[in-house]
């Protein structure tokens, strides 16, 4: 007996019947997709500023200066703009930590004027601009903020640190040999000196200190 398909109007309503729980699973699988967003979308109502709420960097486009939606993507919560259809990534800023000593072997630092850490010691160190590599900027943001240059560097230390007073930060560390140690306090630094490693002030930022120890472990400079 040979197998006849009857399109009986039973077999036409579980056909449908399928695919109706095909749609609907279909529609569950986009819901969650766009779940993160749609609640949020429920709280900017209630809020009026969704952005506050998750802290998200970018509120308006930077292209096109729209307020950006919240979507999921790779598992993150991004800001999105429609209107542009770009996805506006937040990644840490490029920033650049410079270690260096004198001929006996003390360490450069410097005592910042300006929050974050006002009052307290540091590395010098600060933002890449535009259009500099990050050696330029270590060289440049040292004789900014001591009056002295830089020169051999090299490249000791990269990491991030999160959530700090600039947001999220990719710190490169270079160590530089100084020509001269006549420091002239600039940008953003009261004083700057050298100090024993076992006599210096405590660095202000965790990642300065974590690099300091690491580079002055590897000079040796951790005995005396
Ligand atoms: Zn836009």
């Amino acid at each position: 007996m040979g197998f006849r398909h009857h399109q009986t109007p039973q077999n036409q309503q579980q056909e449908q019947n399928f695919f109706y729980s095909f749609s609907l699973i279909f529609l569950i699988i986009w819901q969650r997709k766009y779940e993160i967003h749609f609640l949020f979308s429920i709280n900017l109502s209630f809020n009026g500023n969704i952005n506050y709420i998750l802290d998200m960097k970018y509120k308006y486009c930077y292209r096109c200066g729209a307020l950006t939606k919240i979507i999921e993507i790779d598992g993150r919560r991004r800001s999105f703009c429609s209107n542009c259809n770009l996805v506006l990534y937040e990644n840490p800023i490029p920033s650049v930590a410079i270690l260096s000593m004198n001929d006996k072997k003390e360490i450069l630092l410097v005592r910042r004027s300006v929050e974050p850490g006002k009052g307290e010691w540091s590395l010098p160190g600060g933002f890449i601009e535009m259009g500099e590599t990050p050696v330029e900027a270590a060289i440049r943001e040292l004789y900014e903020e001591t009056g002295l240059q830089g020169k051999n560097p090299e490249l000791v230390n990269v990491d991030t640190h999160l959530n700090g007073f600039y947001g999220d930060v990719l710190l490169i560390a270079y160590s530089v040999e100084l020509d001269s140690y006549n420091i002239t306090p600039g940008d953003d630094v009261s004083e700057g000196m050298f100090f024993k490693f076992n006599g210096r002030p405590r660095l202000v930022f965790k990642i300065h200190e974590n690099f300091l120890v690491r580079w002055a472990k590897e000079k040796q400079l951790t005995a005396d």
